[in-house]
């Protein structure tokens, strides 16, 4: 703690989550001061960032970036330092400044930092759910060892948060849960004629009814791997098996996620689709800070709806719940593997009805194996992308 305030690390600070969390921030002077500010190569948004918040450190992915930032920043009497390269991250990420690390770097670029806030005994606010994806067991093992407080911010998972019991991290065995019901918006081909889905183009996914977010997460929510991916987020952060985390279409986005108990009841968390309002709850826990969101108004929406998924138009969903059940290196292979496909499909290397057979034909290339340790589960990572991309030449677009 610095002077009463909460020093926090923001990775990924230029991206749509990144964002959000400096609008709350920037809400909270007395609650909150930042400590770095990170970014890939985004040099003018984090310049601007970095003289609205003063942090004592920025970080950039390449040497030529970093020299621009750092003298700009000179020039303009801002005290930021600004360090290079990923070994920069984890130490912004575990210095015995920090209070809390914001983990928003988008993909598996962001697990060894994250780690590393987790190592350090952090409150983490985890919104990189790829980490967890790649590593759940051995992150969950460094959180319990090190007394780290992890917060999810993915909304449905700080949903289920909110309408657990205390103390749940223990065990749900005594809990009365039944099940979790993982809210989805189907996203923008929900009811698209099927034939058509060979057209899409990397505008058409990007343009989510409900949300803004980054490239990379709205092509999942597009192909709902990211409710796949959620699933085994959601398996590792609370501790039920695959049979007992259900997916739920709800097209309106306003109920979050919901707990199902034994008594019958069925606790939900509703709110405006607004990632501020998990930033701010993860930020301020155990108590309730204003977030900046509009007031939920039940009037307004009038309706919530709910249907099943539909396994033929996303295939994705039941891959990640097979990458779930083989356990071990599966759930990263699948990770590696969909990163490449939709890298593939936002350069336009890869049409968008093929990102499916790219991860299910690389799940089937890879032996299973257990991932009992950190340099396993970059082999299949890399393995993975090594056979992704192969297959992605073969497809063409
Ligand atoms: P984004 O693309 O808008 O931002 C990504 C950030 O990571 C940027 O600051 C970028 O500079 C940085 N970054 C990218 N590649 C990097 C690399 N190789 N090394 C270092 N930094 C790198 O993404 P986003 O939408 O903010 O999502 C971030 C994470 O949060 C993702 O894991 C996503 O799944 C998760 N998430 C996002 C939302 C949302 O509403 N945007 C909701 C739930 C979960
Ligand atoms: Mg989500």
């Amino acid at each position: 703690m610095n002077h009463g305030k909460n020093l926090i690390t923001v990775l990924g600070a230029t991206g749509s989550i990144g964002v959000s969390t400096l609008d709350v921030v920037a809400r909270h002077p007395d609650l909150f001061g930042v400590f770095a500010l990170t970014a890939h190569r985004q040099v003018d948004k984090l310049f601007e960032q970095c003289l609205a918040h003063r942090p004592a450190y920025a970080v950039l992915e390449r040497s030529e970036d970093a020299l621009s930032l750092q003298s700009r920043l000179d020039s303009a009497g801002c005290c930021t330092e600004v360090l290079i390269g990923s070994a920069a991250l984890a130490e912004v990420a575990s210095a015995p400044e920090v209070d809390m690390v914001m983990a928003a770097i988008v993909g598996a670029a962001g697990l060894v930092p994250t780690l590393a806030a987790a190592r350090a005994g952090k409150r983490v606010l985890l919104a990189n759910k790829e980490a967890l994806v790649m590593s759940g067991a051995l992150f969950m093992h460094e959180v319990a060892a090190s007394g780290a407080v992890l917060l999810p911010i993915d909304s449905e998972h700080n949903a289920i948060f909110q309408a657990l019991p205390a103390g749940f991290q223990r065990g749900l065995h005594d809990s009365g849960v039944t099940r979790i019901l993982l809210t989805a918006s189907g996203g923008p081909f929900r009811r698209m004629p099927l034939e058509t889905l060979a057209e899409v183009t990397p505008e058409m996914a990007c343009a989510h009814p409900n949300w803004v977010m980054g490239r990379k997460i709205s092509v999942d929510s597009a192909t709902m791997m990211n409710k796949g991916l959620e699933v085994i987020e959601a398996h590792w952060l609370f501790g039920l098996p695959a049979n007992g985390i259900e997916v739920v279409i709800h097209p309106q986005s306003v109920i979050h996620s919901m707990v199902s108990y034994a008594d019958g009841s069925v606790i939900a968390q509703l709110g405006n689709p607004d990632m501020r309002t998990p930033i701010a709850h993860a930020m301020a826990y155990p108590h309730r800070i204003d977030a900046g969101v509009r007031a939920l108004d039940l009037f307004e929406i009038a309706r919530l709806d709910f249907e099943r998924p539909d396994h033929d138009r996303f295939p994705c969903l039941a891959l990640a719940y097979r990458a779930l059940e083989e356990g071990g290196v599966a759930p990263a292979v699948l990770n590696a593997a969909n990163e490449v496909a939709v890298g593939s499909f936002l350069d336009g290397a890869l049409r968008f009805d093929r990102i499916p057979a790219v991860i299910a034909d690389t799940l089937d290339a890879i032996t299973p194996r257990a991932a009992d340790s950190l340099e396993l589960v970059f082999e299949a990572d890399r393995k993975a992308r090594e056979v992704a991309g192969g297959l992605v030449r073969g497809l063409g677009a």
